[in-house]
Order: C-alpha cells, then structure tokens, then sequence
C-alpha cells in the first residue's frame, strides 16, 4: 500500500523508533501519545484491519498479543495495561492499516469506555 503511512514506517521509509520488531511485527511510540506509555504494534504486511483477518492470520495475531505485555513492562507499565484494536469506522478507526495500540501507566487508564 504505496500510501500507507504504517507501510511507510515498516518499511521505514518514515522513521520511527521501534521498542520492538521482528520479522513479522513493529511496535513504536504513538505520535500523540493518550498516556504515559502509548505504544502501537503492527504487522510488517498491509491488512486493512481486525475486520479483515482470517484463519492464516492467527499465528500474527497471537504474535501481537504475546509481545504486549513485555513491552508494556520495558516501557514503564509493570503493573498492568490495555490493549485497544480500533476497527472500522463503528471502531474509531483512523489508519487504516491494523494496530494494536498498547496504553499504560504509571496511572490507572480508566474506565474502558467514556459512559453516555
Ligand atoms: P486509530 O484511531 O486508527 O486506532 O489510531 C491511530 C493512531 O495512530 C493515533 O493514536 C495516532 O496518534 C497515531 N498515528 C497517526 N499517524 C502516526 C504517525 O505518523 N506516526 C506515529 N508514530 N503514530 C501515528
Ligand atoms: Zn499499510
């Protein structure tokens, strides 16, 4: 995805700093971090998002999962976190390239959703 501004930073032609990467996955700080720690994880090849993903996509998605709490950790947030996958437009959604965004401490996040 020629456009893509997460192709652009996995493929680093936009530089990020990256907490972690390997093979498969790139995680970096959020640009406009929401808390002390903001950290998005995404896979290195193009999917749209979590709406997109099938059975041969498991294997990376376990990947992204079972990175989190490592990271979360080596960031500042020891004691806990949340992981937040925004998908489509229902989801608030704004790249559209799958992320994992990872937010954190040393404060408690507070409560999963804004009450109506
Ligand atoms: P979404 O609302 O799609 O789940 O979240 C997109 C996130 O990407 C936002 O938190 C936004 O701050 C972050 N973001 C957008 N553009 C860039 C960028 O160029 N670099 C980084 N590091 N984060 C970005
Ligand atoms: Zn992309």
């Amino acid at each position: 995805m020629s456009d893509c501004i997460f192709c652009k930073i996995a493929s680093g032609e936009i530089p990020a700093k990256p907490v972690y990467e390997d093979d498969e996955i790139l995680a970096f700080p959020d640009i406009q971090p929401q808390r002390p720690v903001h950290i998005l994880v995404i896979p290195r090849r193009h999917i749209d998002s979590l709406a997109q993903v099938g059975p041969s996509d498991e294997a990376l998605l376990g990947r992204m999962l079972g990175v989190a709490g490592r990271i979360a950790e080596a960031q500042g947030s020891p004691d806990g976190f949340r992981v937040i996958i925004n998908t489509g437009p229902i989801g608030g959604q704004e790249v559209m390239h799958l992320h994992m965004h990872i937010v954190g401490g040393p404060e408690p996040v507070g409560p999963m959703l804004k009450r109506n």
